[in-house]
């Protein structure tokens, strides 16, 4: 299971490099440590928390170096961000159109597959002048950790 994920995280940051050499982009240690970082973690991390992780391998990177590689890399298309109501700006290294299950007392989010929401119908295309290209859907409950502090509490 490890590996797979592993072959995954290479096949993704090879294909990056193609994508920099089409595009004429110099593939810096950087990037690539950042991106690298974002894809091997499933839990959806700011830019905070991916800038933590990044320093253990690049001790001098700056803080506003890891948020202008992030948004360079959401530019390319390379990995997304994600967005919930009264949470900091997360990132996701899955771009396949998938859910999420986020947590109101935590803020946790997890990635949902599931085929069947993959193929809801869409809205008119053009509706409100909007050209809707794809969605997300967030599902919002209170993830397994904090139910058992809650019912430890209570
Ligand atoms: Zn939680
Ligand atoms: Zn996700």
């Amino acid at each position: 299971m490890q590996n797979k994920q592993d072959e995954k995280v290479k096949d993704r940051i090879s294909r990056f490099e193609s994508l920099c050499r089409e595009k004429g982009i110099p593939v810096t240690v950087q990037r690539r440590v950042i991106l690298q970082t974002l894809l091997q973690r499933q839990d959806h991390p700011t830019a905070d928390q991916i800038f933590e992780d990044v320093r253990k391998q690049i001790p001098d990177i700056s803080r506003t170096t890891v948020y202008r590689v992030l948004e360079a890399l959401v530019g390319l298309a390379v990995i997304r961000r994600v967005h919930s109501m009264g949470n900091a700006v997360r990132y996701d290294g899955n771009i396949h159109r998938h859910h999420h299950l986020v947590c109101r007392e935590c803020g946790r989010m997890a990635d949902w597959e599931s085929p069947e929401l993959n193929n809801l119908p869409m809205p008119k295309r053009k509706a409100l002048g909007f050209h809707i290209d794809d969605y997300t859907i967030q599902f919002m409950g209170i993830c397994a950790e904090c139910r058992r502090q809650l019912e430890h509490e209570g």
